[in-house]
Order: C-alpha cells, then sequence, then structure tokens
C-alpha cells in the first residue's frame, strides 16, 4: 500500500514541515505519540540498536510537547527507544550518552488527525508497518481531521473520497486475508468490499464468495446477472441461499457496502431470464403494429381475390362465345415482347394452370412431363382462347404470392400496392372485359387499390 506525499504549494501551508527547527533533546523525555500510526511492531530490531549505538539517530524524530514536559514521538519512534537502549547501555560499554535531534511540532498539539496523517506518511515510506496499522491509521486520522485537511491528505495518499470508511471496512479483515488482498494488488475501495462480503451474516464459507469486479474491462462481455432477474430452468426464482451451490455464485456490493447477489454466467449455469414485464406500448410501437396488421389483411385479401379472377378467367376461355379483341391483342402482345416474368414461367414448365382454365384432366403422373399439346382440344376457333389461358397462367403464377422483388428498386414489393406494370395492366383488362361481361366480373378492392396508380386518369405519379 504505497502512498505518495505531494509536496504542497502554498507557502503558508500550517503544516509545512520546513519551518520547525531542529533541537536537541534527551531521549529520556521521549514517549509515544498516542498518534503515532505504527501499532504494532514498534520495538526496534537488534540491527537499529547496532547502527544507534554507533552511530546515534542521524535523521532527525518529529515530536509535539506534551502537557507533562515529555515530547510524543509520531515519527522515529522505533529510533528514539533504540536511542534510549544504546544510553542505557552507554556507561558499561564506555560510548557516549547521546541527544536525539528532533523537529517540535508544537503546532500539532490538539491536532491529532493530522499527526497520525504525518506518522502515517512517514511509516508507509518505511517498509514493515503492517496493513492494519495503516488502515487504522488511515481511518482515525482521516476522521479527525478538518473537511479541508482531509481532501489534502486523502491526495496525499492516494485514497478516494470515502477512505476513512473503507479503511473502516477493510479492518474487519483478518490478517490473512487483509495480507491476500493487499498482497493481491486491490486498492483500498476493493478491500473494503471485499471485507464486507466477508463480513456478510450466514455466509459458511466467508472467503470464499468472489466479488465480481465493478467494472468489467473494456472488450470483455459482463455476462453476470443479478439474480432477482433469473430463475430456475423451470421458471422457480432464484434466490441467495437457493443459488450457493451454483459455481457463478458471486456478489457486487451496493452503496451502502451491502451485496447484491449475481450469477456470473447464467446461461452457462442453466438459469433462464425472468419474465420482464411488456413494456408500454409506444406511438411508434403502434404505428408499426398498424402498419403489420394493413400488410397481414392486404396480403391475405390478395390471395383470396384470385379465386374470383381465375374464375372469370376460366369462364372467359372456356366459353362458347370468341374471346374478345382485348383479350387476344393482349395475349399475343405479351408473346411478342416476351416480358421476363413471361420467360421465368415458361422456364417452370407447369401445367397446372393452364390445364385447370381450359378444362383438361391432368394424368397423376408425377414424373413424366405432362404434354399439354396432347391433352388439349385444339381448334381454329378455339386459337385465341388457349393462347390468352396460356398468358393468363403465366399472370396467375407471377402474382400468386403477395410479395414480389422491385427490380428497379433492388427491394421487396408488395403487389397490393406495387404491382408491376404488367401485372396493372392484366388487371384493367379484366376489369374492362368483365364490365364488358354485363359486370359479370369486378376487381376486389386490394386489386382496386393495386391499379389506382396505373389508371389513365391517375395522376404523373403512375
Ligand atoms: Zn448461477
Amino acid at each position: 500500500m504505497a502512498t505518495a506525499v505531494s509536496t504542497p504549494a502554498d507557502k503558508n501551508n500550517e503544516h509545512e514541515e520546513a519551518a520547525p527547527q531542529v533541537v536537541k533533546l534527551d531521549p529520556a523525555l521521549l514517549v509515544r505519540d498516542e498518534c503515532n500510526a505504527r501499532e504494532h511492531d514498534t520495538e526496534p530490531d537488534e540491527k537499529l540498536i547496532a547502527s544507534v549505538k554507533e552511530l546515534g539517530v542521524e535523521e532527525p524524530i518529529s515530536v509535539r510537547p506534551r502537557p507533562d514536559g515529555t515530547y510524543g514521538v509520531f515519527k522515529g519512534w522505533r529510533r528514539a527507544q533504540a536511542a534510549q537502549t544504546a544510553n542505557a547501555d552507554a556507561a558499561q560499554d564506555g560510548r557516549p550518552v547521546r541527544v536525539v535531534r528532533a523537529y517540535v511540532r508544537e503546532e500539532l498539539v490538539g491536532n491529532d488527525g493530522w499527526t497520525r496523517f504525518l506518522s502515517l506518511v512517514e511509516n508507509d515510506h518505511r517498509e514493515g508497518m503492517s496493513e492494519r496499522d495503516t488502515l487504522r491509521a488511515q481511518e482515525l486520522s482521516l476522521i479527525d481531521m478538518s473537511e479541508v485537511d482531509r481532501r489534502k491528505a486523502s491526495k496525499a495518499l492516494g485514497v478516494g473520497r470515502n477512505a476513512a470508511q473503507q479503511a473502516r471496512a477493510a479492518q474487519k479483515l483478518d490478517d490473512a486475508a487483509l495480507r491476500r488482498a493487499s498482497a493481491g494488488g486491490m486498492d483500498l475501495e476493493q478491500i473494503a468490499q471485499f471485507a464486507e462480503v466477508e463480513d456478510v451474516p450466514g455466509a459458511q464459507e466467508k472467503a470464499q464468495i468472489p466479488l465480481l469486479p465493478a467494472r468489467v474491462p473494456y472488450g470483455v462481455k459482463d455476462t453476470a446477472r443479478l439474480l432477482s432477474e433469473l430463475t430456475t430452468p423451470l421458471g422457480r426464482p432464484l434466490d441467495e441461499s437457493g443459488h450457493k451451490g451454483c459455481p457463478g455464485h458471486s456478489a457486487r456490493l451496493d452503496d451502502d457496502h451491502q451485496p447484491l447477489w449475481y450469477c456470473a454466467d447464467p446461461a452457462e449455469y442453466g438459469h433462464k431470464a425472468r419474465p420482464r414485464p411488456k413494456p408500454e406500448k409506444t406511438a411508434e410501437d403502434e404505428v408499426r403494429a398498424a402498419e403489420r396488421a394493413r400488410t397481414v389483411a392486404c396480403n391475405r385479401a390478395w390471395k383470396a381475390a384470385a379465386g374470383p379472377r381465375r374464375e372469370f378467367v376460366t369462364r372467359l376461355v372456356r366459353g362458347s362465345k370468341a374471346l374478345p379483341e382485348d383479350a387476344w391483342r393482349f395475349a399475343l402482345g405479351m408473346l411478342l415482347d416476351l416480358p421476363s416474368f413471361y420467360g421465368k414461367w415458361a422456364q417452370r414448365q407447369e401445367a397446372e394452370d393452364v390445364a385447370q382454365f381450359l378444362g383438361v384432366t391432368l394424368p397423376e403422373t408425377p414424373f413424366a412431363r405432362v404434354r399439354l399439346s396432347e391433352l388439349v382440344t385444339l381448334s381454329k376457333a378455339r386459337t385465341a382462347h388457349v393462347l390468352f389461358a396460356h398468358v393468363a397462367a403465366a399472370f396467375e403464377r407471377d402474382m400468386r404470392d403477395p410479395q414480389g422483388w422491385n427490380d428497379a428498386r433492388m427491394g421487396v414489393r408488395f403487389l397490393w400496392e406495387d404491382p408491376t406494370p404488367q401485372q396493372a395492366a392484366y388487371l384493367l383488362l379484366l376489369e374492362k372485359l368483365g364490365h364488358e361481361d354485363k359486370g359479370t366480373y369486378r376487381l376486389s378492392e386490394v386489386e382496386e387499390q393495386a391499379v389506382a396508380p396505373h389508371r389513365p386518369d391517375a395522376g404523373s405519379g403512375a
């Protein structure tokens, strides 16, 4: 938990350390300041004592005066103790009794928070201070400060706004867990979260609960889902106790450091998403729904219109009367121009529609090619009828599916709103023939809608 101390730029800083004079003090007057951050492992080791016996205390220690005339050491207490030990043995070893140089920080009398902070910073820079002491000092010093000082100190320690609370939370960990967390590179916030999860009452394997990362790195999919959003495969709700056995059992902490239980990967462990209430329909949704409903209705009407239309074509081509001139001219025009739909239909070599129009029963031979020329009774008088049946069959095949392809716009077209010019011409022809046949055939509503833009008197947009 290394921290960096920023050098305050403010020259009027009351905590500026350049100001105090170095004073020589008798080590016998030195006691441990109650705000010294180091509470464990405070004894000087043999190496330090040996060094102080030889050289004295090289660097000044930091103290603040106490009412009883002694000085509280908040920086350098181990060195001060080493100096005391060295002096106690001085006479018998034939060494001089030494004084200790110290910064006497009068202004810190009564300012426990900042004293503890300075002690923490000092000790933090030296090896060996325990994690627990560091956390305790952080907590106590930050709590005991003015808001201005706290901001400054937090910045110096490299901790966030809630460092005091986090430090308190983190101290709940036992020494081993604390060392593990710190060695694992957790920062104060993460250690605090770790501690809170460990502290959840009733958690059997406290330390075993994996804490999900608060944030998932960029590019990594966050598969974790709250248990409240999940169910068992049979649809029963999942809660913390019911989910304990799952390998994905884990938690995140909310703002109050309470665990929110998650499954790290519900798909992997066979949970289902809890059904959500249907979202309110927006105006846009309603427009889209109305559009869909209209499409369904038009498609259905388009398919239904084929029945009466084919019936009328059947009457025309089987009737005893001569085929109307408009009809055979139309059919001949198609044969001469060979529009692409006609070519496609010819390619299919389907005999069914023509046979049906002409009243020819096809043999039930699914494998053999049917030759209509052998089945249809040919006569000079019926030539036009057969020809028209042929062309009408090609149209009906082309118009069977209400959804087609618009080559020009490279997109799907619905024939009930966007028929090809040939389809529109076919429908208009049938309309005319029906009218002339004493009104025995009329276009359906959906066909009317389709041909409307193609009527001669329609606007230039046709
Ligand atoms: Zn799970």
